[in-house]
């Protein structure tokens, strides 16, 4: 039987942040504190929550956030002229607009609307293009994360057979493009699952490294995945239960039976989330440091 590795996700991300304290040493030198604007639409409960932990992150680090309420009945004017504001601020380089919005707003105007080299995200269809030319810009922070993962723990991912499940803007298809990238964290030959796929597990069978992100409490069960496999578990589902806070977070993978199958498996919480915001914090920095040499530049 494989004794089953756990990849943390906190571990990780406290390494990334001892890795970005002398980058932040330097700008706050320069009298830049990297500053993040959070955007938050209506009152979902989990929204407000992954901006609040992000902001929380930033200001444990001595860096500047600050969150931006706006209501559910908010117009696209609204949000707009909001970014637009933002967009102008120098105390902000980087802007999030936290997912999902209400249905009726535009996503895709919305991230048009950011500066390009404010979009923290990388989800403004620039720096996606230059994603999908293989040239980065911003990466999205989620498979950014597990790209991070990969080399902390020395997984290669050159010559895999890589299976994705979920095709989202913001992980699935960002990640299909590094990870089939000719690159040191590419050269995978990468398969793409999504809700029309047919006989799922014939293919989660066949992957060395399976990452889902579906958002399916415990979708993925020992008997889907390949014996020695590196299984990252995006999904988190809130559900409801008697426990004290009310609800438990649920990944996609269901962690107990792929224990002794998997050759190593992100749990949740604590593993790819925690690396989601550390990724924020590195492209909020990159982004300062473009700022301070841009004004460098003009003086
Ligand atoms: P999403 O936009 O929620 O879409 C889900 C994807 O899963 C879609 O591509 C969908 O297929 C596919 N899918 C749904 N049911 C399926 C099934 N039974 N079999 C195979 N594929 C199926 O995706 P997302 O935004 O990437 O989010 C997915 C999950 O990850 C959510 O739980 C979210 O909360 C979590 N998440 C976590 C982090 C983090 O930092 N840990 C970051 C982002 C997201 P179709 O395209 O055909 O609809």
């Amino acid at each position: 039987m494989i004794e089953t590795k756990i990849f943390s996700g906190v571990e990780v991300a406290s390494s990334v942040y001892a890795e970005l304290k002398p980058r932040i040493q330097k700008l706050l030198k320069r009298k830049i504190t990297p500053g993040l604007a959070a955007i938050l639409v209506g009152e979902d409960p989990s929204s407000k929550l992954y901006v609040q932990n992000k902001s929380k992150r930033f200001q444990s680090l001595g860096l500047y956030s600050q969150i931006f309420y706006l209501p559910t009945s908010t117009t696209f004017d609204n949000i707009v002229n909001k970014i637009s504001e933002l967009n102008l601020d120098h105390n902000f380089h980087g802007i999030l607009v936290q997912q999902p919005l209400p249905k009726d707003v535009d996503l895709g105007e919305i991230l048009e609307s950011i500066n390009p080299k404010k979009d923290v995200d990388g989800f403004h269809p620039e720096n996606m293009g230059l994603l999908a030319s293989g040239i980065n810009h911003f990466i999205p922070c989620t498979p950014k994360g597990i790209i991070r993962i990969f080399k902390h723990y020395k997984i290669q991912t050159s010559g895999k057979n890589t299976v994705i499940i979920g095709r989202s803007n913001i992980v699935g298809r960002p990640l299909s493009l590094l990870l089939s990238s000719k690159s040191s964290f590419g050269n995978s030959t990468v398969t793409i699952c999504h809700s029309k796929t047919k006989d799922l597990a014939s293919i989660t069978k066949q992957a060395d490294i399976l990452i889902a992100s579906v958002g399916v409490p415990n979708l993925i069960k020992g008997n889907m995945i390949k014996e020695d496999s590196i299984i990252i578990d995006v999904g988190i589902t809130r559900v409801n239960d008697n426990s004290k806070k009310g609800y438990s977070l649920i990944g996609d993978v269901d962690i107990k039976s792929v224990m002794g199958i998997a050759n190593a498996v992100t749990p949740v919480p604590g593993g790819v989330g925690p690396m989601t915001i550390a990724m924020l914090v590195e492209n909020t920095i990159e982004a300062a440091e473009w700022y301070g040499d841009s004004v460098k530049e003009k003086s």
